[in-house]
């Protein structure tokens, strides 16, 4: 079966789905995207996914190329449309096709949107889980409005390379002050000695995870403390457990940063509990199979 994506307006398998050589997406990284999680074939915190994308084109004056409903029908209907039960969807809003220049284009010209879907074994995830991953850290050279959802991900397509070339899932990026900042694509955590669990605030400096959002929900609940602050690599170092979040990924536990072992060395409790409880605290989308505009 040939996959399927959402390209301004058609559904189109991917070898024909193409977008204009002068796409300021293409050519300045001009566009913001989201990844959501499918789950049972439902939708995962999509009222949290389009409000987060409608910050991230407001902060960039993108126009909207549709209302959050409509977006959230394409987004269905390109799930059932590659029958995905259980994996991720991806949306990307360009600032639109105009000749290259840098300044926004005069008179404006309708954003761009593409949507593609794809199943990932849940297996996989849940072996992870099980395993634990390791982490390598690499200075945090990004631009500092990381809080904005830009396809400008240079440095985190470098630092994800570093990973695997180290033989770890993940690298955690550090600031000039020795304070861990986020992963590549994913947020940063640890759990004290004293139980307590520690990420980074959402300033500037990260990406506003709606894993993490959710993530402190499900431990509050669990009556578990949870400060947001910055934590050092050495506190890290010397912290019970660490893990990381994201829509593609949930909770994955780290066992080691730097090849220096975290706790001692295996997937931790916290962690993999809050793995457990993510989707009881998560929202789902109903899924049908809808007409579409
Ligand atoms: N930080 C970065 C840099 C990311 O790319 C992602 C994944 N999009 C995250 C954090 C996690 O965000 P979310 O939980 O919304 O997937």
């Amino acid at each position: 079966m040939s996959r399927i994506a959402y390209v301004n307006g058609r559904y189109l398998p991917h070898r024909q789905a193409a977008i204009h050589v002068e796409d300021r997406g293409l050519q300045f990284a001009d566009s913001v995207y989201e990844v959501c999680e499918v789950k049972d074939g439902r939708l995962v915190d999509e009222d949290r996914h389009m409000a987060r994308l409608a910050r991230s084109l407001s902060e960039l004056r993108i126009a909207s190329p549709r209302k959050p409903a409509a977006l959230g029908t394409i987004l269905r209907e390109v799930i059932r449309r590659n029958r995905v039960a259980n994996g991720i969807v991806y949306l990307q809003v360009t600032r639109g096709v105009a000749p290259r220049g840098h300044a926004f284009p005069t008179p404006a010209v309708p954003p761009g949107l593409v949507v593609t879907a794809r199943s990932i074994d849940p297996a996989e995830g849940a072996a992870r889980a099980r395993a634990g991953i390791a982490v390598v850290t690499t200075p945090d050279n990004r631009w500092d409005r990381v809080d904005i959802k830009t396809v400008g991900l240079l440095p985190n397509v470098l630092a994800k390379q570093k990973a695997h070339e180290s033989g770890a899932f993940e690298a955690w990026f550090v600031d000039e002050n020795g304070f861990v900042t986020e992963g590549s694509s994913t947020n940063a955590w640890i759990l004290t000695s004293d139980g307590i669990l520690v990420t980074r605030p959402a300033e500037h400096g990260i990406l506003r995870g709606i894993t993490r959002g959710v993530v402190i929900e499900a431990a509050e609940a669990e009556g578990i403390a949870v400060e947001e602050r910055p934590f050092s690599l050495s506190e890290a170092l010397a912290a019970k457990e660490a893990f990381i979040t994201a829509s593609s990924t949930i909770v994955l536990p780290i066992v080691t940063v730097d090849g220096h072992r975290i706790g001692d060395g295996k997937a931790g409790p916290i962690a993999t509990r809050l793995r457990e409880l993510y989707h009881r605290h998560a929202q789902y989308g109903p899924c049908r199979a809808t007409a579409v505009a």
